[in-house]
């Protein structure tokens, strides 16, 4: 919907008038969501939020900083500051990856399978990527050197098999996390001479977890000491039940060093894609995920992205989460430049402004306006959501969860001390389960608690509980920056009764809020980039970060965070009561002298 530039007050009316013709677009066009808010159409419009508040007020619109707003008022201001206004529509925004299986069944055509090796550290996952990678025939007539770049595609009886370059299942589940999945077929490598270890457990777990089929490798079987009916009859003893036993699990004995049943295991992988009848419609717009990726020094950055439908070109303009830009060039493996690629083809694509992360979705939009807008509408989004991701779960948000339909288990990452009580926890655990809500534990281990646990509860949308077991640094900082509930427990009692309570929803938040400290404002300072307050700390402790709300004779104004902190002309993390210092507050500038700067934080009360 376009319509004409007002700069009168009825540009409400205008607006919901809609002009019947399309006006060609211009610089000053400006592409709307349907909703946002109204610090957000400030940045739109390169306005300061509180003219854009007092826009608002004239127009009889009263809307504080952080309010939504819906599209026909955010016309008002756009028009008032000689704005036309195009509605961003459902199609224009984002196309999710849902979109991949939403498509027309006639468009589909059978797709390479996409293959992740996993296994337990020394067991030759790598060995094995490598000889695979030397089997492949086309590699040979083009000669050229095949360097890494996250993933490689051979060539086995005329049809394609896509290896992902990096092996093992943290980096699988690390993806997992960022919601993206890539795998179709995981294949578990196990070493002949050693059997089921550690983390074999763990790869047959995120891969059932990711609902993803195994084909099992039976690894080094040139060593004497090979015993690989053992390694079946560990399998077993975790669930995966081999086809001579009369299970459904696939298991190939291979030697990476010697080649021997390489090629057994590429025509066994082709047999589990082709009941998987993995397919795609490679004629729409491009739709893949970022498998790694790096900033070259001469190139710029340089992303391997994974095509999984449709067909990616040179000269698309791409989104990759908050990054986006126009692809210049793509390579193969091989180093050889592509013009197009299609569904499960990895490709290095040249051209972002930045460098991604492995797990970005990348989507392929009209222009690079759309995609500036898409991409700024991302950043705010993200800095919206600050304290923590929305994607984690929490015992608390369980019963929450539950009644919106959202899950129907609760997915549970559970580590104890000793195997015995590992065992009575589970079994305590799994009892608990309701018509309403499965309690599903998705792995069990002895051990403390490692960031593999994290990133599996997390892509999961589960909760990790430790008995007597405690997460490493690692594990720590991520379940904080992922916002991952880890729960403590020593006594079986009290944790079946968190359980019981959360699926009933009678586990109440626990979270209050604490006064940190109060800053007066005493005078103000103009600086590069917008106004701090110079302040003194009236009590507790004021930090960088922490969240604030600014009290005009003892009404809030403004909440968000503290942006900045000094004293004397230095940044500092916090400073203390008795002390001055200049504060400045994130999307807030209009201070005066005597307003109070309250801080406060969230905690959880356990
Ligand atoms: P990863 O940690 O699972 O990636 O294991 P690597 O691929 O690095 O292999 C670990 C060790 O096992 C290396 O010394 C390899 O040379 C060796 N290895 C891998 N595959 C085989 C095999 O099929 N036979 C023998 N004898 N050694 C192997």
């Amino acid at each position: 919907m376009a319509s004409d530039a007002k700069t009168s007050k009825d540009a409400k009316a205008a607006a919901e008038q809609a002009e019947p013709e399309e006006k060609p677009a211009d610089d000053r066009l400006l592409v709307i969501p349907s909703t946002l808010t109204v610090r957000q159409l400030a940045e739109l419009v390169g306005a300061s939020p509180v003219e854009v508040i007092k826009d608002l007020m004239k127009n009889g619109v009263m809307a504080a900083i952080n309010q939504v707003i819906d599209y026909e008022t955010a016309t008002i201001v756009a028009h008032n500051m000689g704005f036309q206004t195009q509605e961003e529509t459902a199609a224009e925004e984002a196309p999710e990856r849902a979109v991949i299986e939403e498509e027309d069944p006639s468009l589909l055509k059978p797709r390479a399978a996409v293959v992740t090796i996993m296994g337990h550290v020394d067991h030759g996952k790598t060995k094995l990527l490598d000889a695979i990678r030397k089997t492949d025939v086309a590699a040979g007539e083009v000669g050229g050197i095949t360097q890494h770049i996250g993933a490689y595609q051979v060539e086995v009886h005329g049809q394609h098999i896509t290896f992902i370059d990096t092996p093992g299942h943290e980096a699988f589940t690390a993806m997992r996390a960022r919601g993206a999945q890539v795998t179709d077929i995981a294949v578990l490598v196990i070493a002949a001479d050693d059997g089921v270890m550690p983390q074999t457990v763990e790869a047959i777990d995120h891969s059932k977890a990711a609902g993803v089929p195994i084909v099992v490798a039976i690894n080094k079987m040139d060593l004497e000491d090979a015993n690989p009916d053992r390694v079946k009859q560990q399998l077993s003893e975790h669930g995966l039940i081999i086809e001579e036993w009369g299970g459904d699990v696939i298991c190939v004995p291979v030697s990476a060093k010697t080649q021997e049943g390489l090629e057994d295991l590429l025509e066994h992988i082709l047999l589990v894609a082709e009941v998987q009848e993995l397919k795609a419609n490679s004629q729409r717009a491009a739709v893949g995920t970022v498998i790694e990726a790096e900033l070259d020094s001469t190139r710029g950055p340089m992303a391997t992205m994974l095509v999984q439908a449709g067909t990616l070109q040179v000269g698309d303009v791409i989104v990759a989460d908050e990054i986006y830009g126009k692809v210049k060039a793509m390579f193969n493996e091989r180093g050889k430049r592509l013009k197009a690629a299609g569904p499960s083809t990895p490709v290095k694509v040249m051209g972002l402004s930045a460098v991604p992360h492995a797990g970005d979705a990348v989507i392929v939009v009209k222009n690079e306006q759309l995609a500036r807008s898409l991409v700024t509408e991302r950043q705010r989004q993200t800095a919206a959501a600050s304290v923590r991701p929305l994607r984690a779960m929490t015992l608390e948000s369980l019963y929450g969860e539950i009644s919106a339909g959202k899950i129907k288990e609760l997915n549970i990452v559970l580590k104890a001390d000793v195997q015995g009580t590992l065992d009575a926890v589970r079994t305590a655990l799994e009892r608990l389960s309701e018509e309403q809500v499965r309690v599903n534990i998705v792995h069990a281990a002895t051990g403390i608690i490692t960031e593999s646990d994290v990133m599996l509860a997390l892509a999961s949308k589960g909760i990790v509980i430790g008995f007597n077991s405690r997460p490493d640094t690692g594990a720590s900082r991520q379940a904080e920056t992922e916002g991952v509930d880890i729960r403590f427990y020593d006594v079986i009692y009290n944790l079946i009764e968190d359980v019981t309570k959360a699926m009933q929803g009678m586990l109440e938040p626990v979270y209050v809020e604490v006064v940190e400290g109060h800053t007066e404002v005493r005078q103000v300072f103009r600086v590069r980039g917008g106004r701090i307050a110079g302040c003194y700390v009236r009590d507790g402790v004021v930090s960088r970060g922490a969240s604030a709300r600014v009290l005009r004779q003892d009404e809030p104004i403004h909440t968000s965070r503290v942006a900045s902190l000094r004293r004397f002309q230095e940044d500092v993390k916090e400073v203390q009561a008795g002390y001055e210092c200049g504060v400045g507050i994130e999307g807030f500038q209009d201070f005066q002298e005597e307003d109070v700067i309250e801080l406060y934080s969230q905690q959880r009360k356990s």
